[in-house]
Order: structure tokens, then C-alpha cells, then sequence
């Protein structure tokens, strides 16, 4: 980009599953769209870092946004994906309890999951279990067979098309700095020196959007809320996977605060990995796995698969939840901001857009068009 000031109706900040989605969204509305990102290419934050499942919205409180947007995502996501030959498979899940506190709850889940709009889920016996998954060890499961999987990059490949059929573009290598809220719009400002003048600003810079919205002048810091990091890195399976569906321990309040439990997930290559466990740290790009975390993987993995074999664990990879409450708070549900609540006209910030953050994105895009 260069120096001289151009007016943009609207700009996404930041090029994940999230800012994809909703630029797509803006661009089918018929709206002229630029999606800055920091970064050389698209989708290499937490986009890139997670578990490619598609959930079925069974957890969050009822009510939330993140039951809403991910009941209502799952649904487009799996139309979508099979509309526009995304990879995708709805392989199913079991939810399983290896105690009698975790058994005594599983009917609990079947609760939340139909009052969230969640109708299919089955409550199995350890022999209904087991004739699933036959390496698998438990007391009782709950089984999702709507959970799936789903190829991340193919599917933010595919919004980038969308969206530029429609006419709008993704620029790389744009790191937005500040943005100034003018009578004329918003003045967005690059580090190259690049002034652009929007009538809508989005803000979904994942982990930079707090740091951002905070550079925003005209916008009340209270409206801001502090950004932390839990760390979940996930350790490959060597050799074949032992289950073919996801297998998930039952949650435990206490233990599973930030995340849901070591589970084991497949990709669409048939690679077996467990994770993402949950480490508080300082900064986002933090994502080095240390190798001594596996240690205790084997523990809770054999809690439910006695046959894992030692030295079978490999360093994978780690992302990064962009938490808005700390370690010892309940988790936080998605914030998205309109100027309704905030009074800046045209600005849009979403936080906290951790998991079911690429489930639910085409409802949250939905949901950001309607805002802006
Ligand atoms: C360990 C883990 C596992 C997960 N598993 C699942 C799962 O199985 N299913 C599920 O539904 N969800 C899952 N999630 C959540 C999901 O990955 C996220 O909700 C989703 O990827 C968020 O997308 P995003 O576009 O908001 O953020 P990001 O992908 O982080 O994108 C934000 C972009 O903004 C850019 N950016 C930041 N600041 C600036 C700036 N100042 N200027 C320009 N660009 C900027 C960044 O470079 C980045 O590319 C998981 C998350 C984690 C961490």
C-alpha cells in the first residue's frame, strides 16, 4: 500500500476464519471490502492452531453467544462446506466418563445440549461404548453424531474466494496501528503509513484485538477488557489411530476450567492427536510445545486408552486461546460490540473469540454484518 489516503466502506481487521467470514458476509451484502492483515499470508494465528471440530454447540450456557452462534454455525458451516467442497467429516464423538462423579453427570450434558437446541445426542453403557470403539475404556459415554471435522484452510481458502469474487481483497502484510473515530468515519493507520478512511471497521485481530480496540481514540477504555493467554499444546499420535471418532473425557468443573479436557481429535488424514491442554502464559506468541508436557498426557489419555503405548506421544503444535478472563474466572462468552453499545458509529470489536470460534463463524459473520 502506499502513502495517499483512500476511502474503503469497509475494512476487516485481520485475516482468520473469523475476519474472513465476516468480509465474505460484507461482500455478499454488496458492501466494497479490505481486509488488512499483519501477517505474509491468511490464517496463521489461531485459525491454524486449533482442533478443526466442528461442534455442536453442547456446553456453553444457555443462552450465550457461544451456544447461539455455534448451534446456528455447525449448521451452516457443514451446508456450506458441502455447497462449496470444503473437506469435512461428520465422524461423531464420545463423550466418556472413567468415574463414577463424571458417570453421575452424564445425563447432565444430554440436559444443557437439548435446552441449547442439541437433539441428538444418545447416552450409551460402557458395552454400547465399546462396541463403538473397542480400545476405548469407560464406565458410560454420551455420543454426539453430529461432532465433525473440518479442514480449516480449505474453508478460509474458500471465504478469500468468495470474497473476492464479490470484489473485495485481503492485504497482507498490513499491520494496522491505530485508528482515529472522525466525523467523516474511521481513520485506520498502518505501519507502512498508509491512511484509509472506513465507513465500517471490524476489528478481529484474535489475540491483537484488545491491544487494537484500545488504540482506538473516541472509543471509552471501559469498553476494552484485558486480554490473557492459556496455551493448549497437543502431542501426535504415532501409527495409526485407535478410534475412529473423537473421544472426549467428561468434563469436570474444577479441572477443566479453561478448555475441555485432553481429547483425542482426528484430522481429515487420518492422523490422531490429543490436546490441547492448558498452560496460562504472558504472550501470544508463545507457542513453542514443550516436550515435558507430554508426561502427563499419558496419564489422562489412559484413563480412557489403557493401550496407549509408552514413547508414542510426539511434540505437535500449540495454539493459543484469546481469553478474556482470567485463570481463576468461569470462561468468558464472546463479546461482540456494535456501536449500540459502544457509541463509536461504524466500529465492530469482537473479543474473546476462543473455541467454538471456527464453528461458529459464518453465524458470527452473520450476526457482526448486521451490527455494522
Ligand atoms: C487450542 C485451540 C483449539 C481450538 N479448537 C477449536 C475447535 O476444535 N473448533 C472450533 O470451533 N474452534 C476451535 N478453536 C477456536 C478457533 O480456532 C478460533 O475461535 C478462531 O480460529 C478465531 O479466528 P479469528 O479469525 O477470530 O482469529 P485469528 O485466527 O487469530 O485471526 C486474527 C488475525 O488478525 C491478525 N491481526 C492481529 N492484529 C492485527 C493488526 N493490528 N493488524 C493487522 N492484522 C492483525 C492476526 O495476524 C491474525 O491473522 C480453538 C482455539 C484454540 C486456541
Amino acid at each position: 500500500m502506499n502513502a495517499a489516503v483512500e476511502q474503503v466502506d469497509a475494512v476487516v481487521v485481520g485475516a482468520g476464519v473469523v475476519g474472513l467470514a465476516v468480509a465474505r458476509a460484507l461482500g455478499l451484502a454488496g458492501r466494497e471490502v479490505m481486509v488488512l492483515e499483519q501477517e505474509a499470508a491468511i490464517g496463521t494465528a489461531t485459525s491454524s492452531r486449533n482442533s478443526e471440530v466442528v461442534h455442536v454447540g453442547i456446553y456453553y450456557p444457555t443462552g450465550s453467544l457461544k451456544a447461539r452462534l455455534c448451534v446456528a454455525g455447525r449448521d451452516m458451516l457443514y451446508a456450506y462446506c458441502a455447497e462449496r467442497g470444503v473437506a469435512h467429516r461428520r465422524c461423531g464423538k464420545l463423550i466418556v466418563a472413567n468415574t463414577q462423579s463424571q458417570l453421575a453427570a452424564l445425563p447432565a450434558i444430554l440436559d444443557k445440549a437439548r435446552a441449547n437446541g442439541v437433539h441428538d445426542l444418545q447416552l450409551l453403557d460402557r458395552q454400547q461404548a465399546l462396541q463403538l470403539e473397542p480400545g476405548l475404556e469407560c464406565l458410560g459415554s454420551v455420543y454426539s453424531p453430529s461432532t465433525g471435522i473440518v479442514d480449516s484452510h480449505g474453508l478460509m481458502l474458500s471465504l478469500q474466494g468468495e470474497l473476492e469474487n464479490a470484489g473485495g481483497m485481503v492485504i497482507c502484510h498490513a499491520v494496522v496501528e491505530r485508528i482515529n473515530a472522525t466525523p467523516d468515519g474511521l481513520e485506520v493507520h498502518t505501519a507502512d503509513g498508509t491512511r484509509l478512511l472506513a465507513r465500517t471497521l471490524i476489528n478481529a485481530a484474535g489475540h491483537g484485538a484488545c491491544v487494537l480496540a484500545a488504540r482506538v481514540q473516541g472509543l471509552d477504555a471501559r469498553h476494552v477488557p484485558q486480554a490473557w493467554f492459556a496455551k493448549g499444546s497437543y502431542f501426535t499420535l504415532a501409527g495409526r489411530s485407535p478410534f475412529s471418532r473423537l473421544i472426549y473425557p467428561a468434563p469436570e468443573p474444577d479441572k477443566h476450567l479453561a478448555g475441555l479436557g485432553v481429547h483425542l481429535t482426528i484430522d481429515l488424514g487420518g492422523q490422531a492427536k490429543f490436546g490441547p491442554d492448558v498452560q496460562w502464559v504472558e504472550r501470544a506468541d508463545d507457542l513453542q510445545v514443550d516436550p515435558a508436557r507430554g508426561d502427563a498426557f499419558y496419564a489422562e489419555v489412559r484413563r480412557y486408552w489403557p493401550g496407549l503405548p509408552d514413547g508414542a506421544l510426539m511434540p505437535g503444535y500449540a495454539g493459543m486461546r484469546p481469553k478474556i478472563n482470567g485463570p481463576h474466572e468461569p470462561a468468558a462468552d464472546f463479546v461482540i460490540q456494535g456501536p449500540a453499545l459502544h457509541g463509536v458509529p461504524g466500529l465492530v470489536n469482537l473479543f474473546g473469540i476462543e473455541s467454538p470460534g471456527l464453528t461458529s463463524c459464518l453465524a458470527i459473520a452473520d450476526h457482526v454484518a448486521a451490527l455494522a
